[in-house]
């Protein structure tokens, strides 16, 4: 597969102003072309460490992306360095410069040299008009190899790769290898876990790669294949599905709240949410999938004590014995908010966000969940200790999980020891 590298350009970029979404951006779309990103180097607006930079990827690679920098400011020296590089003038794009100066006069400003040298190329290379903006971006061949200039602002960047640079990737005679890729997306089970039930089936193996990618509460596993490994691909995706089981959620790149809905809507189920420390999350994420009406009915944030009481039902005489986060408040949230709403399926989430709050024996990231049905309700002790944010998002994923898996008649993922941590 044809590997590529990208140069960063930017010191707002190492500043810990700006997350670099650039190489992101730039691997999940060459992927379809076959090309591979390999290296991904940011550097502060300085014109040695661009050129350095530049001239080492290309000893390396034969297509260099090199980004930002090209607007008219003093920080903007990415032409200057390629200049040194390849050689030549810079010229201005006759194209980019109509633009600019409609741009200019639509807003009654005065076209300034500071303006024009936003429109500025190498003559050396080719000017690929800027849909997003105005600098435009490059096609700069160097003997053999090509280096494509885009601008900065993410959204100029993905507008001058899909406009400028994907149309000549097409024609440059690259061979087409389009990587075969299947998707499993996980949850319940760490990536450490995971790796090490596909060492034991052997994976990855030389044909068969494998990527990782862990977030709160979920990984997607990717096994990744030449067109000519398919069969042994599809051998390999069967015996994974084997030995992750019921961890495995979905096979496409869609979250738990999608599953879920799925599910809930093909056996016609209805939901309703008690809420507790994640604060509405969960509600927040079941209805950003458009078509939730159907199934999810509502749900009640339930924060304080009194609430639990008042809005679900909870015996209070629970609350005292047990405290808010246990079972036993979690069960009766749960059947408190399915009998209010008359839905099929009620589910309860109480726990100790943190960073206050925690005890020896229910830490910060102790959490109870609950789902109730027509057939009873289960409950698991989870405990996550970390900070707030991700102890809402985990609870969220749980909760959504413990769902998912009644829906599926799975039996629930294990639970955590009291006081200790279930990750
Ligand atoms: P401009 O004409 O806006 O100056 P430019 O091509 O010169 O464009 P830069 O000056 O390098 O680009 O960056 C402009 C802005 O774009 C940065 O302040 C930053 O917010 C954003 N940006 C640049 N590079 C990246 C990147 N790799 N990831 C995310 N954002 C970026
Ligand atoms: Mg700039």
């Amino acid at each position: 597969m044809p590997s590529v590298e990208l140069i960063t350009t930017g010191s707002e970029l190492l500043s810990g102003r700006t997350v670099n979404t650039h190489a992101r951006t730039l691997a999940e779309k060459l992927r379809p072309f076959g090309l591979k990103l390999v290296r991904d180097t940011t550097v502060t607006d300085d014109l040695g460490a661009i050129t350095d930079a530049v001239r080492g990827a290309l000893s390396r690679v034969d297509i260099v992306f090199v980004s930002g920098g090209l607007g008219g400011t003093s920080d903007d020296i990415t032409r200057d360095a390629l200049a040194q590089i390849v050689g030549g003038n810079l010229v201005p794009h006759p194209e980019s410069l109509v633009a600019l100066e409609q741009r200019y006069a639509a807003m009654g400003r005065p076209v300034t040299d500071v303006a024009r040298r936003q429109a500025l190329i190498l003559e050396r290379g080719e000017g690929l008009l800027n849909p997003a903006g105005i600098a435009p971006g490059m096609a700069i061949p160097f003997g053999e190899k090509m280096i494509f200039v885009l601008p900065g602002p993410p959204r100029e960047f993905s507008a001058v790769l899909e406009t400028g640079i994907f149309p000549r990737l097409g024609n440059m005679g690259l061979p087409v290898f389009q990587a075969l890729e299947n998707l499993l997306e996980c949850t319940g089970l760490g990536e450490t876990e995971i790796a090490e039930r596909l060492e034991k089936i052997g994976l990855p193996t030389p044909e068969i790669e494998v990527g990782y990618c862990a977030a709160s509460g979920q990984v997607e596993v990717r096994l990744i294949a030449a067109p000519k490994n398919a069969a042994l691909l599809e051998e390999k995706t069967v015996a994974v599905r084997a030995v992750l089981g019921a961890a495995i959620y979905a096979e496409t790149r869609i979250g738990l709240e999608e599953t879920v809905g799925r599910l809930l809507a093909a056996q016609h189920k209805t939901l309703a949410i008690a809420e507790s420390c994640t604060g509405g999350l969960i509600g927040h994420r079941l209805t950003s999938i458009a078509g939730s009406s159907a199934y999810f009915l509502g749900g009640v944030i339930a924060y304080s004590n009194d609430s639990k009481v008042r809005d679900l039902g909870v015996p209070r005489e629970l609350i005292e014995r047990h405290g808010a986060v246990s079972e036993e408040v979690a069960r009766a949230m749960a059947e408190g908010v399915r009998a209010r709403f008359g839905t099929d399926f009620g589910v309860a989430v109480t726990g100790i966000a943190g960073p206050d709050g925690g005890t020896a024996a229910k830490p910060v990231g102790t959490v109870w969940l609950a789902v109730a049905d027509a057939a009873g309700t289960v409950a698991k002790l989870r405990c996550f200790p970390t900070t707030r944010d991700h102890v809402k998002l985990w609870s969220s994923q749980q909760a959504l999980d413990l769902l998912r898996r009644r829906l599926q008649g799975l039996s629930a993922a294990p639970g955590a020891t009291p006081g200790r941590p279930s990750w």
